[in-house]
């Protein structure tokens, strides 16, 4: 059928969103301006969270996230080895020492037993990572985090619009981190935010932002404003611009349709799967509601999962593998001792794993095709 490559991830970009950047283009201010503000605004309506500081990318927000806490350096940050790298670089970055711990077997996520067993007087924090858009386990999170004087962090790159226990993702830890990318669920090019109710973060993250300055031009621009700043801080430029702001303000509008597409095609390619024997479709709990950024299945545990791929790819699919967990790639090997039989269930699941095309320009034929796909790879 296709003679085209599916993805398995794509924005959308309708005129509405292209008229939307354009504008912005004509404005005064292309950079750290009026626009930022508002799409930051936006966000925290969005996850009902007090502040919101957007920046250049899910990185460079993980990285300010981590930074304004100011731990002493050498601290110890637990998180998990099943996501996508920059999750851990960022401990990195601040000079602190990731720990891994393994995750649970049903949604992938961290799992709150295997972090107990990691804490030591060197701990300060805990990422967690909502896997595929399912929100980790973050009662039994904050808990752990509370007897243990630890601050938790979410990585929210992939659930942006989720929920947990009725509240919105984005409110329930400390600091929680978005990711912009064109994979995720709205798209700024590049681009990526975070959100906190606490202030004196809040004030210190978007110093940090921009060099460690207290002031930024906007803020210093106009006739009763003078020349003076301060630099509080060792921050960097992780400004976002106005214009992908502009992309940001058009593309959440449409947020919920959004989850709500990716939610139906879900749902259709799991109803489709429960009956093919031994392919474990994704656990959904029954206290979230799911964003899903990405569809991952595992494979029967006696089929080759790299052969299934290339026989995927080969029809057109453009299945991904989420993910290779973090501590066989070789800046790891080279700077940690981890030890692949300490994540006996990580490893289990990247064995068997594939991620299959889901976003929301996928046509009804193409989501039947997938399907028809797998089924007579796997029938
Ligand atoms: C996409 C992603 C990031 C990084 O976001 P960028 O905007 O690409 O820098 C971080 N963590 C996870 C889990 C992601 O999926």
């Amino acid at each position: 059928m296709s003679d085209k490559i599916i993805p398995y991830g794509m924005h959308e970009m309708p005129n509405e969103d292209k008229d939307s950047v354009w504008y912005a283009l004509g404005n005064d201010w292309i950079t750290s301006g009026p626009l930022v503000k508002k799409f930051e605004e936006e966000i925290c309506k969005q996850t009902n969270a007090k502040y919101c500081v957007a920046l250049s990318s899910g990185t460079a927000a993980l990285e300010v996230a981590v930074a304004s806490i100011q731990f002493p350096k050498g601290s110890e940050i637990i998180t998990t080895p099943y996501t996508f790298m920059a999750t851990s670089n960022s401990i990195i970055y601040n000079h602190h020492i990731p720990i891994f711990a393994d995750i649970t077997k049903d949604t992938y996520c961290i799992d709150p037993e295997k972090i107990k067993e990691k804490i030591t007087k060197k701990t300060k924090a805990i990422i967690a990572v909502d896997f595929a858009g399912h929100p980790a386990e973050l009662e039994e999170l904050a808990n752990i985090a509370k007897e243990n004087n630890l601050f938790l962090i979410e990585d929210a790159a992939h659930s942006f619009g989720a929920e947990y226990k009725n509240q919105k993702i984005g409110n329930i830890a400390e600091l929680t981190t978005f990711s912009f990318h064109p994979v995720k669920h709205i798209t700024t090019g590049e681009g990526g935010a975070i959100t906190t109710n606490n202030e004196e973060l809040y004030k210190r993250m978007q110093c940090l932002r921009n060099h460690g300055i207290d002031k930024d031009a906007f803020q210093r621009f106009g006739k009763d404003k003078g020349y003076m700043y301060d630099m509080m801080n060792l921050g960097r430029n992780y400004r976002i611009p106005d214009f992908n702001c502009a992309l940001g303000l058009s593309q959440i509008k449409r947020l919920d349709k959004i989850i709500e597409k990716r939610t139906k095609i879900a749902e259709t390619y799991s109803k489709s799967f429960s009956n093919i024997k031994g392919i474990k479709v994704p656990t959904i709990k029954d206290h979230v509601k799911h964003a899903w950024h990405i569809y991952p299945i595992l494979l029967p545990e006696e089929i080759s999962r790299d052969e299934i791929f290339l026989k995927m790819r080969e029809k057109n699919i453009g299945v991904n593998v989420h993910y290779i967990p973090i501590y066989k790639f070789t800046y790891y090997k080279n700077n940690f001792n981890f030890n692949e039989i300490d994540y006996p269930n990580t490893e289990k699941i990247f064995k068997r794993t594939i991620t299959l095309p889901l976003h929301t320009k996928l046509t009804e034929e193409q989501v039947k095709y997938i399907i028809s796909t797998v089924n007579s790879i796997l029938t």
